[in-house]
Parts: structure tokens; C-alpha cells; sequence
């Protein structure tokens, strides 16, 4: 067994971490109260090879490895879960689907820009009436002529306002009584498809989150990704890759929210004493330190087994509940370790426990992940 980071690896990870601390940690308050989208960022990742970096390099990617993907998720995250998510949504969620199930002309027509940075990725499952039950699917992609027709909505959506186009599943038939479910790519200019960005969040506020509504919207049938009816059960393999880049992003928000609290906790005095002097404080930060360490293990591991072309779902969910969960504890500690100053913006550990929430629920909720694992426990 050999823990340590390859050769290759290090350098993403040397060169990312520069980047987060010198362009992306600066504005990251600032975007939070503004909600302004990091465009500028994502052009500068873009001309680093970021936006393509686990696709092969014929699609205009680096031909990285999962783990790295994780290590610049986790390094983006630490310095803005809003660049975080941006990032780990566009790889994962809008790249992946296209590269594992795109035919060669879709690969080129749809992945080079996503690699490149022209488009960023996304990908459409949730709809008001189907969350956790994906397979509630209620929208239309009719087989009309040579094309299919496409009626209904999907909500939550990120980067939709910033993607050409986008994978979504719809209803395609029917097959022995059943819905049967595929994935579409659509293009967002499409006559007939509107990209509404007006959610208030709680955090991630400078992610693009959107609703999308499909009124008629024609795309030709060659547009089908992967086969007809594959549909969920590929969203399904799809959300198992994502779910890494979400745990990632959460060692990314707890690593902040540490670094930030043990400094403090150095410099704060109270009782003619620094605050980490007190023991109870040690033994909090020993803990979080500990549960992030963990988390982290966990989120290589499942990337490593991934990258050996092994099952990996269990360990995706595991590595995304666990991650998530801690992500929350750290930073509600983090804030506690801060006193009256941690409830400060300006102090930022509460943007922390603000962003870190979403990871507990999108991807599916910490309930869905406990049932991924039981079933793959076989309870
Ligand atoms: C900021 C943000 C970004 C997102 N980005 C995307 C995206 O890019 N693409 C996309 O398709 N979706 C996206 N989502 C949607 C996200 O994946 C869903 O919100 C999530 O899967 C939960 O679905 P829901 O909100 O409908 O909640 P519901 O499914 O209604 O769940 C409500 C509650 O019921 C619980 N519950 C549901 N079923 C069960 C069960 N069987 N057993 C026990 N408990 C259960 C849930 O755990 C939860 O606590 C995003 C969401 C947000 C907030």
C-alpha cells in the first residue's frame, strides 16, 4: 500500500493550491455578498488545462486521474465553495455522462468545449416532483420524425446559465408498462428552453443555480445519449463519480474552516491566555484535524478505486456522507472556537457551515446515501 501522492499528482495539487490562495480566496467574501459568478476564474482555469483535466487529452483534456480531480475540487473548495461546486459539477456531473456514454461525434461535438472551458458542463435530473425518487421523471422527450420533442422542467440546476448544452432525462415511452427513462443533450439556446436564475440561497451563493423549462423544444434524435431507456441507470453511475467531487469539496470547506480556527485559536486571548492554551479547545481542534484526515482517506480511496477501474459506488456514497457530515461539524466548531466574532461575516467561518450544508443534499441526501450503503451492504 503506498499513500503518497504521485509525482504528477503533487504538481496539480502544488499548482492549484497557488492558484486558490493567490486568484480565488481573495474575492471569495465579496462574491458571497454579491452572488457575482467567478467568470474570470473559470477562463484562467480554463488556460491552466483545469476544465478538461480526467478527460483524455484527444478531447482537449489533461488525462488526469480521479484523485487529482478530488485534489483540485478540495483545493478550490478551501478557498471558495462557490468556485468549488462551479468546478466539481462541470467535470463531474456535465463531462462525465458525455464522455462515458457520448458516441465519438458527440464526444467531439459536446466534450472538446466543456474541455476547453467554452461551455460549462451540467446535467438536468432533479424536477419539482422528482428529488430523491429520480426515476419520478415526469419530463417528455416525445419521438416525433427524426426528432424528439421535449416538454417539462427541471429545478436546481447548476451552471445551466453558463453551459451551450446540457445531458437531462426524459420520458422517452413506455417499455412492458414502465417509463421508460433516457438522456438527452440539449442545447441551452434551443427555441423553447428557458434558464431561470433567480433562486435566493442559503449558501454557494456565487454558484449558478438554475430552473430550466422545456416548452416544445426540438432536438434531433441523434442527440439521444447512450441507449434509449439507459437513461436513469446512467444518471445513476454518473451521480456514483460525482458523489467524490462532492466529498472532496467538503475536506476543502472543513481544511478552511480548521486552518482559520487554529490560527485564531492561537492569536485570541482570554484569561491573560490564548484560547488554545485551554484544553477543551486543543482536544476540539484535535477532533476536527482527526474527522478531516478520515475524510479525506476516504475520498482518495474511493477515487483510487475508481482510477483501478474497480466498484466504487459504496465507497463514493461512504466517502460523500461522511465528508459532508464532518464538513458541518468542523465548521460549527469552528464558529463556537470563534466566539461572537465567528457569527461575523467578515470572519468568514460562517459562509463555511453555510456552503458546507448544500453537500448533505444535493447528489442525494445524507438518507439516500445511508440507503446506497445498506443496499450495498446487502441489507
Ligand atoms: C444548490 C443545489 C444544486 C443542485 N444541483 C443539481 C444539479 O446540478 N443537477 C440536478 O439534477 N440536481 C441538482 N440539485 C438537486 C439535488 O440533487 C436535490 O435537491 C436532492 O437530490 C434532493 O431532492 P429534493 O430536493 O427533491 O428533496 P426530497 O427528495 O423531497 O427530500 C426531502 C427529504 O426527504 C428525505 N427522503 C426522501 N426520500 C427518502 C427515503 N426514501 N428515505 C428516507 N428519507 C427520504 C430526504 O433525505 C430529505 O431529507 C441541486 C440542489 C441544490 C440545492
Amino acid at each position: 500500500m503506498n499513500f503518497d501522492l504521485t509525482d504528477e499528482q503533487q504538481m496539480i495539487r502544488k499548482t492549484i493550491r497557488e492558484f486558490a490562495d493567490e486568484v480565488v480566496a481573495p474575492g471569495a467574501i465579496g462574491r458571497d455578498r454579491t452572488k457575482e459568478f467567478p467568470r474570470d476564474i473559470f477562463r484562467q482555469l480554463g488556460e491552466m488545462g483545469m476544465m478538461g483535466l480526467p478527460f483524455e487529452e484527444k478531447y482537449g483534456g489533461a488525462g488526469a486521474d480521479t484523485i487529482s480531480f478530488a485534489i483540485v475540487t478540495e483545493e478550490l473548495s478551501r478557498a471558495c465553495a462557490s468556485t468549488g461546486i462551479t468546478y466539481s459539477a462541470h467535470i463531474s456531473l456535465g463531462g462525465a455522462p458525455l464522455n462515458l456514454f457520448g458516441t465519438e461525434e458527440q464526444k467531439q461535438q459536446y466534450l472538446v468545449p466543456i474541455c476547453t472551458g467554452e461551455s460549462l458542463g451540467a446535467f438536468g435530473l432533479t424536477e419539482p416532483n422528482a428529488g430523491s425518487d429520480a426515476g419520478g421523471t415526469q419530463t417528455t422527450a416525445k419521438p416525433e420524425g427524426d426528432d424528439f420533442v421535449i416538454n417539462g422542467s427541471k429545478v436546481f440546476i447548476t451552471n445551466a446559465s453558463y453551459a451551450k448544452h446540457l445531458a437531462l432525462t426524459a420520458i422517452t415511452g413506455t417499455e412492458d408498462g414502465k417509463k421508460e427513462i433516457s438522456a438527452v443533450i440539449v442545447p441551452t439556446d434551443a427555441d423553447g428552453f428557458q434558464v431561470i436564475d433567480n433562486y435566493e440561497k442559503m449558501g454557494l451563493n456565487a454558484s449558478n443555480t438554475t430552473e430550466l423549462v422545456l416548452e416544445n423544444v426540438r432536438v434531433p434524435q441523434e442527440n439521444l445519449l447512450g441507449k434509449r431507456g439507459n437513461g436513469f441507470r446512467q444518471f445513476l453511475v454518473t451521480l456514483d463519480g460525482g458523489r467524490i467531487g462532492i466529498g472532496a469539496m467538503a475536506v476543502g470547506i472543513a481544511q478552511a474552516a480548521f486552518d482559520r480556527s487554529l490560527q485564531y485559536a492561537k492569536e485570541r486571548k482570554q484569561f491573560g491566555r490564548a484560547i488554545a492554551d485551554f484544553q477543551v479547545n486543543q482536544f476540539k481542534l484535535a477532533d476536527m484535524a482527526l474527522k478531516i484526515e478520515l475524510a479525506r482517506n476516504m475520498v482518495y480511496k474511493a477515487a483510487w478505486l475508481k482510477d483501478e477501474g474497480r466498484p466504487f459506488s459504496k465507497e463514493a456514497a461512504m466517502c460523500k456522507l461522511y465528508a459532508s457530515e464532518i464538513a458541518m461539524e468542523v465548521a460549527d466548531e469552528a464558529i463556537q472556537l470563534h466566539g461572537g466574532y465567528g457569527y461575523m461575516k467578515e470572519y468568514e467561518v460562517e459562509r463555511y457551515m453555510r456552503d458546507a450544508k448544500l453537500l448533505e443534499i444535493g447528489e442525494g441526501t445524507s438518507e439516500v446515501q445511508h440507503l446506497v450503503i445498506a443496499r450495498q451492504i446487502g441489507v
